[in-house]
C-alpha cells in the first residue's frame, strides 16, 4: 500500500498525546464517563475493545517495526493517519455530493493513556471507537502494536481499515442510520433483537470500510496482501474468535459486531463493488446477513 499517495486531510488529525492522559491509563473506564463510552459501545461499536476485556491483561508486548506506522513514537504515524483520514474525506465526500448532500468532515484524535471525549472519558482500554456527539474518531496508535502482536493482524493496509470503519460509523451517522438504529434498540423486547441490530450496523460500517478501500485501489496501489491484513483483522475480531478467545466459547445472542465470516464477507462486498448502497444491511433477514 502506498498511503503516502493518498490526499492529506487538511487538519482534521488531531495529536493529543501527552495530554489530559489519565492516571494509570489503561485501566478500564469507569463512572458516568465509563457508562456513556458502554452504551456509545453498544450503538457504535467501540470494535476490538472486546479483546481487552474479558478479564485478560491489557498489557501489550512492543514488537513493533521501526519506522512503521504503529510506531508510537514515530511522528510518520500523524502521516499515515492524515492521509487515511484525507483519502476517507475524498471518498465520502462525493458519495455524499452524487445525492445531493454534504458530507461533514469528522476529527480524528490520537491520544495517549486516555482523553475527554464527547462521549466521556475515554482510555486506551476501550479500543478505537467514534462519538457520534462530536463527530470524532478516538485512537490511541498504541491498539496498532496491539493487533500486531496479539492480534496477529498487523500492516498498514489493516490499520487503515480500523480507521475506515469508524468513519464508517461516522458515515451512519451523517446519513441518520444510527439515529434510526438506536430507535429501534431501544423499542427492543430482547437483548439479542437489540444486539442484532449492532450486528448490523457493524458489518454495514465494514462494507463501508470496503467501499473506501474500492475507491483508493489504484491511487493507493492496493494489493491483494493488503487486502488480505484488513481480512485477516476482520476475522481476528470478529465476535465468535473474540469470544472464543476470552471465554473458550461462543454466544451467539451476545454477538455485537458479526462473525469473523461475516465482517470478512461484508468488507469484501464493499470492497469487490465499490458501492454503498450494496452495504444495505438492514434489508436482509438475519440469518442471511
Ligand atoms: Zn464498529
Amino acid at each position: 500500500m502506498d498511503w503516502k499517495n493518498l490526499p492529506g486531510s487538511g487538519g482534521g488529525l488531531q495529536d493529543r498525546r501527552g495530554s489530559g492522559g489519565v492516571p494509570g491509563g489503561g485501566l478500564a473506564v469507569g463512572g458516568i464517563g465509563g457508562l456513556v463510552i458502554a452504551l456509545i459501545a453498544m450503538f457504535f461499536g467501540i470494535d476490538p475493545s472486546v479483546i481487552l476485556g474479558g478479564g485478560q491483561t491489557t498489557q501489550t508486548q512492543t514488537q513493533t517495526q521501526s519506522g512503521a506506522p504503529a510506531d508510537t513514537s514515530s511522528d510518520e504515524a500523524n502521516e499515515f493517519l492524515d492521509k487515511i483520514l484525507g483519502s476517507t474525506n475524498e471518498v465520502w465526500g462525493k458519495v455524499f455530493q452524487q445525492s445531493g448532500r454534504t458530507y461533514t468532515k469528522p476529527t480524528l484524535i490520537r491520544y495517549s493513556g486516555g482523553t475527554t471525549s464527547g462521549c466521556g472519558q475515554a482510555t486506551s482500554a476501550v479500543g478505537p471507537f467514534y462519538c457520534p456527539l462530536d463527530n470524532g474518531i478516538y485512537i490511541d496508535t498504541e491498539f496498532f502494536q496491539t493487533m500486531q502482536s496479539r492480534l496477529g493482524g498487523g500492516g498498514d493496509f489493516a490499520y487503515s481499515y480500523v480507521v475506515a470503519h469508524e468513519v464508517g460509523h461516522h458515515v451512519q451517522n451523517e446519513l441518520g442510520i444510527a439515529d434510526q438504529v438506536e430507535r429501534k434498540q431501544r423499542a427492543a423486547r430482547t437483548e439479542a433483537e437489540q444486539n442484532s441490530y449492532g450486528v448490523r450496523l457493524e458489518l454495514q460500517a465494514d462494507c463501508f470500510a470496503g467501499v473506501w478501500g474500492s475507491s483508493i485501489r489504484a491511487q493507493a496501489n492496493i494489493t491483494d496482501a493488503d487486502i488480505q491484513e484488513a481480512l485477516q483483522t476482520a476475522q481476528a475480531i470478529g465476535d465468535d474468535n473474540l469470544q472464543r478467545q476470552s471465554r473458550g466459547y461462543v454466544v451467539p445472542d451476545s454477538f455485537t459486531h458479526g462473525t469473523s465470516e461475516q465482517r470478512m464477507r461484508w468488507f469484501k462486498t464493499g470492497y469487490t463493488t465499490g458501492d454503498p448502497n450494496k452495504c444495505d444491511t438492514f434489508n436482509l433477514a438475519y440469518n442471511q446477513l
